[in-house]
């Protein structure tokens, strides 16, 4: 039910690259604070009596294992680039131990391009007889459409990603809009009533395809959560030496970071 807390994990809140940054030898690479190092962005949440996990990204494994989550009951993407897919092979263990297939659910494009960049899973089943793959049923889901998981709903939202529409997701009182560029007037009536908020903040500077830190905060003013945290951070982001610097309700999310969202 929609009155469940809703328990948020940050499995990851990096960027594509991950931080540190393969060959970089910057002060935030280098750091020594482990909410300086970040894995490829994704969350979980428990609710309801349901373990859902937003995109499997390319440290899957390593975020699952460091949580001690040993049962998915559905999997949402966002969109389909490499950083919020590539874990997918990691799903199989979980329809292994589970032994049914998993639903999965994302935009209709999204799961087109999961499903043709991946036909050892999808193609032909004579093929895949004897090979450990990853059961997956897929859903398209539209914005605006809610997927029901047992109880629990969650709610399709389309924000930008650059020129590229992709879903944000609402779970009650909670929403996650990763990989965020613009917010639609149409998601700013979706998120009303939101308490808890985690939104793209890639870095200071302006990007194409993702809010700045600054564009961030001021989306979040419009959406107008009680707290607000910034993920997708690059190696441009030191976590105490910007987090100084920002409004008292909007903090920086960092992996392993938990939150309890009131329904
Ligand atoms: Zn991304
Ligand atoms: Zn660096
Ligand atoms: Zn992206």
């Amino acid at each position: 039910m929609e009155t469940d807390t809703v328990h948020v994990i940050c499995l990851g809140t990096g960027t594509s690259h991950g931080v540190p940054m393969i060959g970089c030898d910057c002060a935030v690479c280098t750091s020594d604070d482990p909410r300086n190092q970040r894995t490829r962005s994704s969350i979980f949440i428990r609710t309801g009596g349901v373990n859902l996990l937003f995109d499997t990204a390319t440290e899957m494994r390593m975020q699952v294992l460091r949580h001690g989550i040993r049962r998915l009951d559905a999997i949402f993407y966002t969109h389909d680039h490499a950083d919020h897919v590539q874990g997918i092979d990691d799903l199989r263990t979980f329809t292994q131990m589970q032994r049914k297939p998993l639903p999965v659910y994302g935009p209709a494009d999204a799961l087109e391009m999961i499903r043709a960049r991946c036909p050892y899973i999808f193609g032909d089943p004579d093929f895949r007889l004897g090979f450990s793959i990853p059961r997956l049923e897929l859903h398209p889901l539209a914005a605006g459409e809610t997927a029901q998981v047992e109880d629990t709903r969650v709610e399709a939202i389309e924000i930008l990603h650059g020129e590229r529409p992709i879903h944000a997701y609402r779970i009650g009182r909670f929403a996650y809009l990763t990989d965020c560029s613009g917010v639609p007037d149409r998601a700013l009536e979706q998120l009303q009533g939101v308490d808890t908020l985690i939104i793209d903040g890639l870095r200071p500077k302006p990007h194409r395809t993702h809010f700045s830190i600054g564009q961030a905060i001021e989306a979040a003013e419009r959406i107008g959560a009680r707290r607000t945290f910034l993920t997708h951070l690059t190696h441009d982001v030191d976590h105490a030496q910007i987090e100084a610097g920002l409004p008292p309700h909007v903090r920086l999310a960092y992996d392993g970071l938990e939150l309890d969202v009131p329904g």
